[in-house]
């Protein structure tokens, strides 16, 4: 073990740890909670959720015997929403076949569904103590950093090399405290890009500072760029209500959303309103669409370009296989909806809350590009696998 690479971190981490509402809880439940809304989030903006969450659903038992959607709207915002259902299958899991406690072992943890090697050992070390080092993005730039490691961190190999050198770096005690120094350091001082090493508690031990080339480490894998989709995404209404959909995809399943019309790159505006008439004619009475904005919404493996229009429809009778319910404002903001229908959603408030509003509807004669559009309610970064 680096005894001095442990007392170093940990020293500065008793003064500089980020003061953390789901820290220091001593509650194996919340840790669980936490690392799950971790897996692909910042701290800072988990932390709002958190509580939140942790004040609807206050224990394994209330999460577990909650239906799925209070425990989708709950997670509203935080994207990601395979994490939410399976934290709540997890939950189930516990209750069932562990009296309702936390597992305390990796193993025993990596069983439970949406729990991977980071989140198991996070767990386990911060609630139980266990002697693992949590590796994730920012553990392996920072281990690939202080021991000067130019292989690929994308390689298996790679990682299994930071790992044994972070588990060799463990103090014997305090080991959640030490994966949570290593988080802090990455998330505030040893950042991608260009690290604050004058800021380090580690510098004098880095070999990768010492070489005088840290800001060229981890060396990473050149990414695909993300798919680019394009879609109609349709605010039907009728007498003061709008029709959402229920999904059942992976990517999106029990969430609602708008009806999505897929649609070919770079469809023209005019394009756009023919094929939303001719889908709409083959499923419900209803009135030439119109269109009202664009949107985007950036995945981590998509983008979706949004035309965002809007059509009257004469009958409630849906014919399509989609599941659908005609709803209100309060539907609106009760139902779980993904962080891509959120300039949709804006759209359909403003259509419900009155007449004047649909005055300002776009007229159809406009033949903009999709693609060449400035976008409105643009969230970046923010995925609803
Ligand atoms: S000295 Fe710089 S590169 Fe090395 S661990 Fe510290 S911040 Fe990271």
């Amino acid at each position: 073990m680096n005894d001095s690479i442990s007392a170093l971190i940990l020293s500065w981490y008793d003064l500089n740890k980020r003061r953390l509402s789901f820290r220091d809880t001593g509650d194996p439940y919340r840790v669980l909670v936490s690392e799950f809304m971790l897996q692909q989030t910042r701290a800072e903006m988990a932390e709002a959720y958190f509580s939140r969450f942790i004040a609807r659903f206050p224990d394994i038992r209330s999460l577990a015997d909650s239906p799925l959607e209070d425990v989708l709207k709950a997670w509203e915002g935080l994207g990601y929403y395979s994490r939410a259902r399976s934290l709540r299958r997890a939950a189930e899991i516990i209750r069932d076949q562990y009296g309702g406690n936390v597992p305390d072992t990796c193993d025993a943890l990596l069983s439970l569904p949406g729990v991977g090697p980071y989140s198991a050992a996070a767990v386990a070390s911060i609630a139980f103590g266990v002697r693992t080092p949590a590796m994730d993005g920012n553990l392996y730039r920072v281990f690939a950093r202080l021991y000067d490691e130019r292989g690929c961190v994308d390689r298996d190999s790679v990682r299994r090399r930071l790992s044994s050198l972070a588990l060799a770096d463990m103090p014997e005690d305090r080991c959640g405290d030490f994966n949570q120094a290593m988080m802090d350091l990455g998330a505030a001082v040893c950042v991608p890009g260009t690290p604050d090493c004058a800021a380090c508690p580690l510098s004098c031990l880095c070999r990768a500072y010492i070489a005088g080339h840290p800001e060229s480490l981890p060396v990473r894998a050149k990414k695909r760029p993300p798919a680019q989709k394009d879609y109609a995404v349709v605010i039907l209404r009728r007498q003061g209500r709008i029709c959402l959909f229920r999904r059942s995809e992976k990517m999106l399943n029990s969430l609602y959303v708008f009806l999505l019309i897929p649609l070919p790159e770079e469809t023209g505006i005019r394009e756009v309103l023919d094929r939303a008439d001719s889908f709409l004619l083959s499923r419900v009475p209803a009135k030439p669409a119109f269109y009202l904005g664009s949107a985007k919404h950036v995945f981590t493996h998509q983008v979706w370009n949004m035309a965002l229009i809007t059509a009257e429809c004469d009958a409630e009778s849906w014919s399509g296989p989609e599941q659908h319910v005609w709803t209100n404002v309060e539907g609106l903001a009760s139902l779980p909806m993904p962080g891509a229908m959120k300039a949709a959603r804006e759209k359909a408030l403003q259509l419900l809350s009155g007449p004047a509003e649909e005055g300002k509807i776009n007229s159809r004669s406009l033949s903009l590009n999709l693609m060449a559009e400035n976008t409105t309610g643009s969230t970046v970064g923010c995925d609803s696998k």
